[in-house]
């Protein structure tokens, strides 16, 4: 039997936009609970280094998501580790977000900030291989492959960024891809053609990952759609890049949502439930950086101190620049 806990306002999500949302609730004086699953920091964790965070000319991941905590930690929120396995708004307008082992955080709101997760290919031999030669994460494993042939599946920005970069690493990097052209951005493209360790098997998908007799990975069976020719390419390493699901699934109920299913909030970051905000990749937005994640976190906390005071007035409160008010 779980125990209940009651706060002003729960974050679901460590990662910089859960951190940032916690420093503003904090500040604003209401009693915060940040539940995150692992160690705090998110995505930062598997990023080596950042050179677009401004004011830091270069920052590894670990030392800003460090830095993010501890700051965010002056201002009084609590850091719970926690998996959250659902958020469900009771008919008081009350927040129930419960935790796997049924742990209830009740609160007035909640701000979810969970991120996303790596679209996996679905072939035999993915699960089997993961963290064996398999990985989603270039940066996190890259260097795990130095001298080593490897292969990248995909064709969008990140397949085509981090094929570019696993260089640094690899002796040869092929990129498989299941068109006769990249999704990608063509400066990206362009840098990606001009590696010359880099070679494109176009129209071609992987069907299914080989391993060897001390269950690492070996190869990649590969298929031609167009002839429906197999064949076998060598490689001990397989970055899988085919997209990125926002983690969601833990919103009890209708949310709305783009096709996507990244969640679709108003210019405060509320979502179409009133009291559940939402901030950072999970949101539906042109990009998905650390900075747009502090951006919606700062949005979110601080609508939901005007949502709150608007809720305790048992009011409707209309924001003063016309871009939204609160049915609470
Ligand atoms: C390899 C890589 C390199 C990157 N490089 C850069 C860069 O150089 N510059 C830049 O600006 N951006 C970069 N990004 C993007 C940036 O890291 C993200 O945009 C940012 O981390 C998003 O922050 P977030 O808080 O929304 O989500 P996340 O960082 O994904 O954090 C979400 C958190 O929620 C937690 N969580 C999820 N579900 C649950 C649950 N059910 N219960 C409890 N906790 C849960 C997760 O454990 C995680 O800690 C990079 C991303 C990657 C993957």
């Amino acid at each position: 039997m779980g125990t209940t806990h009651n706060y002003d306002v729960v974050i679901v999500g460590a990662g910089p936009a859960g951190m940032c949302a916690a420093l503003y609730t904090g500040r604003s004086m209401l009693r915060t609970a940040v539940l995150e699953r692992g160690i705090p920091g998110g995505e930062l964790l598997n990023t080596e280094k950042l050179d677009d965070w401004i004011g830091e000319k270069s920052i590894l991941g670990w030392e800003l998501a460090k830095k993010f905590e501890d700051h965010s930690r002056e201002f009084g929120a609590e850091y719970v580790t926690a998996t959250v396995t659902a958020v469900t708004r009771r008919l008081d307008g009350t927040f129930d977000t419960v935790t796997d082992v049924g742990d209830v955080y009740r609160s007035l709101a909640v701000i979810v900030t969970a991120g996303g997760t790596p679209v996996k290919l679905g072939i035999p031999g993915e699960a089997e291989y993961a963290g064996r030669g398999v990985s989603y994460c270039a940066i996190c494993d890259g260097a795990f492959f130095k001298q080593q042939v490897i292969a990248v599946v995909g064709g969008g920005d990140a397949a085509v960024e981090e094929a570019d970069f696993l260089t640094r690493y690899a002796s040869k990097v092929y990129v498989i891809h299941r068109r006769d052209e990249f999704r990608a951005s063509k400066i990206l493209q362009e840098r990606l053609f001009a590696n010359p360790k880099v070679e494109v098997i176009w129209n071609t998908v992987a069907e299914r990952i080989l391993g060897d007799e001390q269950g690492l990975m070996k190869g990649i069976e590969l298929r031609d759609v167009q002839s429906d020719a197999t064949r076998t390419l060598d490689a001990t390493g397989c970055f899988v890049f085919v997209g990125f699901r926002p983690n969601t699934g833990i919103i009890d109920g209708h949310f709305d949502h783009d096709e996507m299913g990244y969640v679709l909030t108003d210019s405060m970051m509320q979502t179409s439930i009133p009291g559940l905000f939402a901030a950072g990749d999970l949101r539906s937005q042109l990009t998905r950086q650390v900075t747009t994640a502090v951006g919606d976190a700062t949005t979110a906390a601080i609508a939901v101190e005007k949502y709150l005071k608007a809720r305790a007035e048992g009011g409707h409160a209309v924001d003063p620049h016309g871009s939204g008010g609160y049915a609470v």
